[in-house]
């Protein structure tokens, strides 16, 4: 939980308190607008540890991140960190979006290198002027002194990683780059969570590494983007998921109930804190935070 007054997410996390933080994306239209305010007022009662907002992979929400994190910063009590990707800048120009970060008050940068132009597992392209690897953007948001800096890692290895030890050279490069801490794609298994963790603290890589959490309140959305990511439901999900597909209803309760279950799994077996992918919506991640074992 939020404490005192610094806002580096960093030095939070170096408190050693458990971590609660929730995810937001720059909403199209006004309609959106509308649901993201609401639900990261209704998720502001639940003091997060911090809470993030996406970068989009191009187009006008880009410059959104910037706003919203910013107006986080002054009109609520929350610690905002704005991602931030390689796609489509160059250097000079991602120079010019840390300025803007800053002069809104956003402390913390999450850096990221981002999806390829085509999608997930087409071909990355780097833009003329631009950056590779997130790992060169860690060093340029920390060149900054003025950001926190997190990174992305992956519990069952980047989908185009070509192995684990490579994924867990990558994790290396970005730490040694300066970043501070790590959130991971969501979480599918506890034990894919911890072998990753196992996998960093092998490489002395020692920094805080918060869990995602993605409950399934619709299985074919769950299904399309767990696919993204280049892997596979585990069976043991499916097991208790498909025989209710027919009844919206049912697969949701049971989603929250495998998310808690995971949650507490976590939690209990050491993991820092829980990241919530919200999906601009409060209301499955207000269930799942009630229910968790430690708020009993
Ligand atoms: P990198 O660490 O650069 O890795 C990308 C790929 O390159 C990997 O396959 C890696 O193995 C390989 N690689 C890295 N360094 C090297 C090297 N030196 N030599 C050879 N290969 C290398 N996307 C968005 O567009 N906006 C967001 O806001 C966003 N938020 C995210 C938040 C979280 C918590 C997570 C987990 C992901 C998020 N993503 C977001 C998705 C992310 O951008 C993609 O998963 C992207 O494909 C990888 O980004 P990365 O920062 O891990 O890249």
């Amino acid at each position: 939980m939020a404490t005192g007054s610094t806002t580096s997410i960093a030095a939070l996390l170096r408190r050693g308190e458990r971590s609660f933080s929730f995810e937001f994306f720059p909403p199209k239209d006004a309609a959106g607008e509308e649901i993201l305010w609401r639900s990261i007022s209704e998720l502001e009662e639940l003091h997060p540890t911090f809470v993030s907002v996406t970068y989009g992979a191009g187009g006008s929400t880009r410059d959104r991140t910037i706003e919203i994190t910013g107006r986080i910063a002054k009109e609520t009590s929350m610690t905002p960190m704005a991602h931030l990707t390689c796609v489509g800048h160059t250097v000079a120009e991602l120079e010019e979006i840390l300025d803007a970060l800053a002069a809104a008050g956003v402390d913390n940068v999450l850096a990221l290198r981002g999806d390829p132009v085509g999608g997930p597992g087409t071909p990355w392209q780097a833009t003329a002027g631009g950056m590779s690897y997130a790992c060169e953007l860690v060093e340029l948001v920390r060149r900054a002194e003025r950001f926190a800096v997190g990174v992305a890692v992956f519990p069952e290895g980047h989908r185009d990683a070509p192995s684990l030890a490579q994924d867990v050279e990558v994790m290396r490069a970005k730490y040694d780059a300066g970043a501070e801490f790590a959130i991971t794609e969501m979480v599918l298994r506890a034990s894919d969570y911890f072998g990753l963790v196992e996998r960093a603290r092998s490489a002395g890589i020692d920094i805080p590494i918060i869990p995602g959490i993605m409950p399934i309140l619709n299985l074919n959305s769950m299904r399309k983007m767990v696919e993204l990511s280049g892997r596979e439901m585990p069976d043991e999900v499916l097991r208790r998921i498909d025989p209710l597909a027919e009844d919206p209803a049912a697969v949701r309760a049971e989603g929250i109930r495998i998310a808690t279950e995971l949650c507490d799994e976590l939690l209990e077996a050491g993991a820092p804190g829980l990241h919530f992918y919200t999906l601009n919506r409060s209301k499955a991640t207000r269930e799942i935070y009630a229910s968790l074992a430690c708020h009993a």
